[in-house]
């Protein structure tokens, strides 16, 4: 049997990063200022930390300004939102993106709809959110959009497409769902109510995998010649004693050889989240400023 090809999102990623570059030149240049990304962090979560560094480092990287606002674990819905309001005034800050999830006395959702929609690059604020179910042009959370460069990078038009996204998150399976509907599939999404899954899976030429059980989805499950778009990110221990290795939602070894593409864990769906969001945030930049993007392909 023919082993899938492997989706490279690493070097997919690398090379979307550098366009974001290129384009956050020339918006310096004719804005007269760098565009800008907000991270708020509250409390000290570890995972929350490695990812606020790497998001700071990589949009200094591509020629951006980074505000890195780190709160301590104790602050109130009320400092947290004032932050938020000071961010949106902010004529420096084209992007606020508030690292989840926040500690437990905090209410999500309260802070997130506070956030600009001109500045809310995440695209988790409910105008965002709605826009995106009416079709409108808006921002368009990272990981998801991110899958939906990777599948059309991969098959062109997914026109008439049969797709499952298995996963209903805010985050990432409704706003998958959403995308690939506008791209004209058959979508359905499954859930930890689904009946029959693996039935549901093998009906797909795309599969969407963003569940968070390690390596859930089985080869069997797989029609052949599928796109399998592994969003999963799964710590499990190794074979060697003490040590952890990630996996996916989906068992790659065995969907690898029934698939006919799919993206690997690490290196598929996750270095895309970042480069997305440096591309969200150069997006609003130039729509905050009135000023052209060039690269339409962005
Ligand atoms: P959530 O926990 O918010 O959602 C998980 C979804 O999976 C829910 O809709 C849930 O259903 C569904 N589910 C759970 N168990 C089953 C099951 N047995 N069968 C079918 N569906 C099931 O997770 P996220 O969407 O935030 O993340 C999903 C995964 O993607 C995680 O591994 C996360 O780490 C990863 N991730 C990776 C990112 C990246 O950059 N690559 C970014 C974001 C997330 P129900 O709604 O019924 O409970």
């Amino acid at each position: 049997m023919s082993q899938a090809a492997v989706i490279d999102g690493k070097a997919f990623a690398a090379d979307l990063r550098a366009r974001v570059g290129v384009a956050a030149a020339a918006f310096e240049a004719k804005a007269g200022r760098k565009a800008g990304l907000a991270v708020v962090l509250v409390g000290e979560d570890p995972a929350s930390q490695v990812y606020v560094r790497n998001k700071g480092k990589q949009t200094v990287e591509a020629g951006m300004a980074s505000f890195e606002h780190k709160l301590p674990a104790d602050t109130t819905q009320a400092d947290l939102i004032a932050l938020v309001e000071r961010l949106n005034a902010d004529p420096a800050v084209d992007g606020i993106l508030v690292q989840l999830p926040l500690p437990k006395h905090l209410d999500e959702q309260a802070v997130v709809e506070r956030i600009s929609p001109n500045k809310d690059v995440d695209g988790l604020t409910p105008t965002s959110t709605g826009r995106l179910a009416l079709g409108l042009p808006g921002l368009v959370p990272c990981t998801p959009l991110g899958c939906l460069m990777l599948l059309k990078d991969r098959l062109g038009s997914l026109s008439g497409k049969e797709a499952v996204v298995i996963g209903r998150s805010i985050l990432v399976g409704k706003p998958m769902a959403q995308l690939l509907l506008a791209e004209s599939c058959t979508v359905t999404i499954a859930h930890s109510r689904t009946q029959n899954l693996p039935d549901v899976v093998r009906r797909a030429d795309i599969v969407v995998a963003a569940v968070g059980r390690p390596e859930m989805v089985k080869a069997d499950w797989i029609k052949p010649g599928a796109t399998v778009i592994d969003v999963g990110i799964n710590r499990v221990p190794a074979a060697e004693e003490g040590k952890t290795r990630l996996v996916g939602d989906v068992d790659y070894a065995g969907a690898s050889s029934v698939a006919g593409a799919i993206t690997p864990v690490p290196g598929g769906v996750g270095p895309m989240t970042i480069a997305v969001l440096l591309r969200n945030t150069l997006v609003a930049a130039h729509r905050n400023a009135g000023v052209a993007l060039e690269d339409q392909a962005l």
